[in-house]
């Protein structure tokens, strides 16, 4: 049975609050082995670590960090909490964090400063950052290559750009992550992308409970879809799944540092 990890996904949030088990045990009975657990502000960053902290051995790792649409609640700097927590060997990632020029939820100027001050923090700690653009690759490319994230690295996740932004991103030594929208039919030239890209850049995530893969588009995301992310990407790379679900894992643990599988 093939084996697979989760690189992003919010299981802290209040979504999975009522059958959180039920949802550990479907994502262990669909071959899921790790799982990297997101927050995207101060607040669900210290419940993704707390959830992370209590989970024990092995399976459960996180990110801290706030998101772009959050970014107006961290524009006096970033919250001593989540710089204290991302020292801490469960939390392999710094994130997420990022540029959403699609939603604006927080003001441009804010989410650019924000930003800049994730990657001086990831370069700090020496930690991956954990990377989401919306509507805005040239904007966040340009502040990644400013703010030297080379010396990071870390992931574009839910990868949405155009071939050559991933290519800009994997020439600053960052993965790119696949979540559902691979799986989506009008996503044509998303799947044309990950076809040419080199495969020991590239990863899978669910993003849960967003963005659910096309066979339970509509509903809940969770772990255990990850592998709809994973067959989608081992056709259109002509590998079979376990060979793609290896790579794949081999990639999540040569950037999260989370140990061999
Ligand atoms: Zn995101
Ligand atoms: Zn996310």
């Amino acid at each position: 049975m093939p084996r697979f990890v989760d690189t992003h996904c919010h299981l802290a949030m209040k979504d999975f609050s009522e059958d959180l088990p039920e949802v550990m045990d479907r994502a262990a009975e669909a071959g899921v082995e790790r799982i990297l657990v997101v927050g995207s502000d101060e607040a669900g960053s210290i419940d993704a670590f707390g959830l992370v902290k209590r989970s024990g051995a092995g399976r459960l790792f996180t990110a801290v960090g706030i998101h772009p649409h959050e970014s107006s609640s961290a524009s006096s700097g970033i919250p001593g909490t989540v710089a204290e927590m991302v020292r801490d060997p469960k939390v392999v990632a710094v994130g997420e964090t990022g540029l959403d020029f699609f939603y604006d939820h927080s003001p441009r100027d804010v989410q650019e400063r924000v930003f800049s001050e994730h990657v001086a923090l990831a370069r700090k700690v020496k930690k991956p950052l954990v990377v989401h653009v919306r509507d805005a690759y040239g904007e966040a490319l340009k502040i990644l290559r400013r703010e030297k994230a080379d010396e990071c690295g870390g992931v574009i996740h839910c990868f949405s750009g155009s071939l050559e932004d991933a290519i800009a991103a994997i020439d600053m030594g960052f993965f790119i992550s696949f979540a559902g929208p691979l799986t989506y039919p009008g996503n044509g030239p998303l799947r044309e992308t990950a076809a040419v890209l080199p495969l020991e850049r590239l990863l899978c995530e669910t993003d849960a409970p967003y963005l659910s893969p096309q066979p339970k588009r509509g509903r809940r995301n969770e772990p255990a879809n990850v592998a709809y992310v994973y067959q989608t990407l081992a056709q259109i790379r002509g590998l079979t799944l376990e060979v793609c679900a290896a790579n794949i894992s081999l990639n999540a643990s040569r950037l999260f540092r989370w140990g061999a599988e």
